[in-house]
């Protein structure tokens, strides 16, 4: 870290977003700065540190649950819109997070800026068809939690964006959800893969179904077979259709296995 000659605490977002474009500066984002001091390129000069910006909050907005990028794993859990938001998952899956330090520092913003196999958030957020807001030099725009990760994005986020909101729709607040980190033990951070399933269910009718798995590669993956028998109501075919998509995702046996049985186990359960 020798390279680095400056550190900046700007107060806000347009005052952040102008030092990351001064070229000069040679710039990157720190929110909690669990992550980025291991993998902080050479080329950087500038530390920003985003800890002063007013994008801690979590509120509900226009009957979306809004979870402001710099609050941490531990706030998030914490959280009583939260733990009240389809089920409790989004605060349950920040305390699956592999350690109070790193739940103490760790912001969403910062788990989600980049690809990771392990990150808990990319997983559970794709599942709940969350929407990410980024600023950047074009202003402010809001993307689908997928298309973060697209090559059609085009900013690097923390070095040519900041990432302000995430944004979990209303439709979501009743559904049924479950994450699920298969790991050896619970304070790894690797797992051997990472699970969130969802349903919303109207009488007998399953009338949405998620079905997103993480830890196999750096970006989660929705399973579309499996969600399809899902919707079509039975857990033995959702379940074999689960496996299959694992097996041609390369997952291996043993994953492919306790995924499928895990998520049967989740459709039995929606009585
Ligand atoms: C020992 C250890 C255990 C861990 N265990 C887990 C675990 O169990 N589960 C898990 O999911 N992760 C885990 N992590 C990974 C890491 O802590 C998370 O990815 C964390 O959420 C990163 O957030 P941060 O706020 O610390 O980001 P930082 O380290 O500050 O930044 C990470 C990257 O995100 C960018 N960034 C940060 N905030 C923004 C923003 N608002 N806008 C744009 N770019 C931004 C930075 O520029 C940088 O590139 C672990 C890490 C360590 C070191």
């Amino acid at each position: 870290m020798t390279h680095i000659k400056y550190y900046a605490f700007p107060q806000t977002v347009n005052e952040a977003l102008a030092l990351l474009l001064n070229k000069k500066y040679k710039a990157m984002a720190v929110a909690g700065g669990t992550l980025v001091a291991k993998t902080l390129p050479d080329t950087v000069e500038t530390y920003l540190d985003l800890k002063n910006l007013p994008i801690k909050g979590i509120k509900i907005s226009g009957g979306n649950l809004i979870i402001g990028a710099g609050a941490s794993f531990d706030e998030i859990d914490h959280s009583k819109l939260c733990r009240s938001w389809a089920g409790g998952v989004v605060s349950s899956a920040a305390a699956k997070c592999s350690s109070q330090l790193i739940r103490n520092m760790a912001t969403i913003g910062g788990n989600v800026a980049r690809p990771h196999s392990f990150n808990i958030f990319p997983v559970v957020l794709l599942g709940l068809d969350a929407r990410v807001k980024v600023v950047s030099k074009a202003g402010a725009k809001t993307v689908d939690f997928a298309g973060l990760y697209a090559p059609g994005f085009g900013l690097k986020p923390g070095m040519e964006c900041i990432i302000t909101e995430i944004i979990i729709p209303a439709k979501t607040k009743k559904w049924r959800c479950e994450f699920i980190k298969l790991a050896k033990t619970e304070s790894s951070w690797e797992s051997y893969i990472t699970l969130f399933f969802a349903a919303q269910k109207e009488g007998k009718t399953i009338t949405q179904a998620r079905v997103a798995v993480g830890a196999l590669s750096p970006k989660p993956f929705r399973a579309s077979a499996a969600e399809k028998a899902f919707l079509s109501g039975g857990a033995h075919n959702a379940a074999t259709a689960f496996a299959m998509e694992l097996d041609s995702a390369r997952a291996g046996e043993y994953r492919s296995v306790a995924a499928a049985n895990l998520l049967k186990r989740f459709i039995k359960g929606l009585v």
